[in-house]
């Protein structure tokens, strides 16, 4: 590497620099309908569309052996992968798996690893058709990459969100990020060489939206049911304020949100009092829950609004609004996206 650096990564931020990097390509092939910029890429085959997506894990930066057991490990790795399919109204075919691996494991851990890969296989019925395997200097490297079919009308961009469309999300937000939280409170018993074991009873919901998280699968087999596209989608792996701003930003417009319809477990509610914590702060801005959220035409919203799997939380508005949330005292408060970025959390560590 030449002695080039003359600006900062942490300056552009995780968005900036794909940006940065990826500003200036053209797309070639008449067959790619969608590049860089949503939650997967979209290529045209005929009626079908394909929808591509691929995911780097590190070790030590987006997970710590300590605390997550392998085999949930590799269903999670799978899992996040099937989300970003799933975000674009798509169906999950085919995922391809490239490990990393140091000197530290052994091929018991990597069976353990692979048990998890081929449940979130089973359970989501996609097929492991290749990969590729190296040796790594630092620790465990995941990259999987899936493959999703839908037909052309059907993909769910995140770029169309109109003016008085409704504010979905699904399931409840901000259990991923208080498991993470307690995982972290106790991380010193798991690694002490007394008999101490972790207190862990009474938070297995929480638990187990960090370590074993699953994909919306079923919302999307809902949307079918119903006869619903939504105008806009994404799923939310870094927290709800981040991820409405890139549907108001790809859609050029704004979005008020109410606090009070935001749903949070009970079990979020606790582990947050338990840490002094506001639980719509772990909402807003935990990451990892792998719901979804999306925008619907007003016209659909009586399909929507019995069904417990899916919560209005608010409104699209015009840009010139802004993206708010309406506080449960009335406020109204600026979203900022304070999503979970290892880029930028690096840097203001050091
Ligand atoms: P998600 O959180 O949904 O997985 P990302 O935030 O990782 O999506 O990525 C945003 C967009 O940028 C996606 O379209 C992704 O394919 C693209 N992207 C990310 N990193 C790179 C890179 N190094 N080079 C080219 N495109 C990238
Ligand atoms: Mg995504």
């Amino acid at each position: 590497m030449t002695d080039k650096k003359t600006r900062e990564i942490a300056e552009l931020g995780e968005f900036g620099l794909i940006e940065h990097l990826t500003h200036d390509l053209n797309l070639k092939q008449k067959s790619t309908i969608k590049g860089i910029g949503d939650d997967a890429a979209v290529l045209n085959y005929g009626n079908t569309s394909i929808v591509l997506t691929t995911d780097l894990l590190l070790e030590g930066i987006h997970f710590n052996l300590i605390y997550t057991p392998l085999k949930h490990l590799g269903y999670k790795a799978v899992v996040v992968n099937l989300s970003d399919v799933y975000a674009m109204n798509a169906i999950p075919k085919q995922i391809t798996v490239s490990i990393g691996v140091s000197s530290k494991f052994s091929v018991n851990h990597l069976e353990e690893l692979y048990e998890g890969i081929k449940l979130a296989c089973e359970k989501y019925n996609v097929d492991l058709v290749g990969g590729d395997t190296s040796t790594s200097l630092t620790g465990l490297v995941i990259s999987i990459t899936a493959i999703g079919e839908a037909n052309k009308e059907n993909i769910t961009y995140r770029c169309n969100a109109k003016k008085n469309d409704i504010v979905c999300v699904t399931g409840n937000l901000g259990a991923a990020y208080m498991g993470l939280q307690l995982l972290e409170r106790e991380k010193n018993v798991f690694t002490s060489i007394n008999d101490m074991q972790p207190n862990l009873e009474g938070y297995e919901y929480i638990l187990q939206r960090q370590l074993k998280p699953e994909a919306r699968k079923d919302v999307i087999e809902l949307f079918k049911e119903l006869q619903i596209v939504p105008t806009a989608m994404i799923d939310i792996s870094d927290g709800l304020s981040s991820e409405i701003l890139h549907i108001c930003n790809k859609s050029g417009v704004g979005c008020k949100i109410f606090q009070d319809k935001i749903p949070i477990d009970l079990n979020t509610q606790k582990m947050a009092k338990e840490f002094n914590f506001e639980p719509i702060i772990a909402a807003l801005n935990g990451g990892e829950d792998y719901e979804l959220l999306f925008t619907i035409d007003v016209a659909d919203f009586d399909k929507i609004k019995n069904q417990p799997l899916i919560h209005p939380v608010g409104h699209i508005t015009t840009k010139e609004h802004g993206a708010v949330l309406i506080s449960e005292s009335g406020h109204t408060i600026e979203l900022q996206a304070q999503g979970w970025n290892p880029l930028r959390n690096k840097k203001s560590e050091e």
